[in-house]
């Protein structure tokens, strides 16, 4: 099984978790890939060593060198290419996009609860979050 990790908003949410899950997961023997938007490699290296984030592979984000690919077809197409089963990212533009065979996670926070109108209760109190201190 092939696991695809986000830096941003995935990894640097709570890199504790992330570098005892990819430990975790390369010692009982399955793949882990990053796949970020970084274009700056030399920083992501930097951040998962420092993280203690265990991978076999870093995929990085270059507008020129893909060719100006859009960057969440980009996405997509590493995951297919790298045949990742479970994608962890926080963008839901790229988990929307991901083909049905990979399943995609994705770490939520308040952000993305008041990007999805569930977070301030403008929505009404029939939704699962109406204030923030419901949710802590
Ligand atoms: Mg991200």
């Amino acid at each position: 099984m092939v696991i695809g990790l986000d830096i941003d908003g995935a990894i640097n949410r709570h890199p504790q978790f992330f570098a005892f899950m990819s430990q975790t997961l390369m010692q009982a023997g399955y793949e882990v890939v990053v796949i970020t938007f970084r274009e700056d490699r030399a920083s992501a290296t930097d951040d998962l060593a420092a993280w203690g984030i265990r991978y076999g592979q870093l995929v990085t984000w270059s507008f020129q060198a893909d060719g100006g690919e859009d960057m969440y077809a980009g996405k997509d197409r590493r995951c297919h290419t790298l045949r990742v089963d479970i994608l962890f990212d926080d963008d839901p533009l790229v988990l929307c996009r991901l083909p049905p065979a990979i399943l995609g996670m994705m770490p939520v926070d308040h952000q993305i609860h008041d990007w999805a109108g569930l977070g301030d209760g403008r929505d009404g109190p029939d939704k699962r979050c109406s204030s923030r201190t419901d949710c802590q």
